[in-house]
């Protein structure tokens, strides 16, 4: 690009930012209130917190950090709203015990289900999809109780030092200023680029252009678009990725925080907020890696 080009793009790259800077600072916000859960549309136009629904919101977002999925949380507040209070245990331990054999997740199955002796077992789902059975052994859901506690006490025995690692670590490893610099960046760089298409195209209808040269500058503008838009995704991705993860950490080291004795009983919620996943080795080695990535053999 020539020096006067540049020059050209730059102030209407200014001129572009400042337009959407305008418009937030105008608090110009257009939001589908009837679908929008957790606000209202107040007197002025503007938003004005549910209280009601942001109690349901902010436990959506609680036990979606917890690493839930979408169903089970749809399954829980359900179960809340008839007047349940839980859902069953059954999905506590789906997606989070790991065959160490192949990889894989175990899965339930329900062993002597009409008789007194019932009780929920979990084992590797490899093993019946017909292929060569792993060596690993099936665990019931008591064992991996008590050896979740088992694990989860060790962990706590060390909170001190797992809040010194995390507050050594967390601006290198989840620091977003750099990512959220160069996204700025490529907004702008998208802007220009757009502003200058749209230049390129009004000329070519005001003027009698060179076609072929005309087509090049085009695709030339188009590739250079294209690319800051596939940066641009991959650079918020990685923005959200650092912040979910910096979020679901911090929380992991608060929970430890907060608790002043052992755990002597199970809970979900210990559960869900503490462990990522159970690898099972043998039934003599059961490793529990923690949401902080530590591991601990219960
Ligand atoms: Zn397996």
């Amino acid at each position: 690009m020539s020096s006067l080009a540049q020059e050209e793009s730059r102030s209407i790259s200014e001129n572009c930012t400042w337009g959407q800077r305008k418009r937030f600072a105008d608090g110009k916000v257009t939001v589908p209130f009837k679908r929008f859960l957790g606000y209202d549309r107040g007197e002025d136009g503007n938003l004005v917190i549910n209280e009601e629904q942001a109690e349901t919101v902010r436990r959506i977002y609680g036990l979606f950090l917890q690493g839930r999925s979408p169903h089970a949380i749809a399954k829980l507040l359900t179960a809340r709203h008839s007047g349940k209070n839980r859902a069953g245990s059954m999905g506590v331990f789906s997606g989070r015990i790991k065959c160490a054999d192949c990889g894989g997740w175990y899965g339930s199955k329900v062993w002597h289900s009409n008789s007194k002796y019932r009780k929920t077992i979990w084992q590797c789902n490899h093993k019946f999809d017909g292929g060569e059975k792993c060596g690993t052994p099936h665990l019931d859901e008591e064992t991996i109780k008590q050896l979740f506690l088992k694990a989860a006490n060790a962990i706590f025995a060390e909170k001190d030092g797992v809040r010194e690692d995390y507050d050594s670590i967390k601006d290198t490893l989840f620091g977003t200023a750099e990512l959220e610099t160069e996204r700025l960046r490529l907004q702008e760089e998208m802007n220009v680029v757009e502003e200058l298409i749209e230049q390129c195209v009004a000329e070519n209808a005001r003027v009698a252009l060179d076609q072929t040269e005309y087509q090049k500058k085009y695709d030339g503008l188009a590739g250079r678009f294209n690319r800051a838009k596939g940066r641009l995704s991959e650079v918020s991705q990685a923005i959200t990725e650092r912040q979910a993860k910096r979020e679901k950490i911090g929380r992991f080291v608060s929970a430890l925080e907060k608790r002043d004795g052992p755990l002597t009983e199970f809970n979900e919620d210990d559960w869900y907020s503490l462990v990522e996943y159970a690898t099972v080795y043998s039934r003599e080695d059961i490793r529990f890696t923690f949401k902080n990535g530590m591991e601990i053999k219960a």
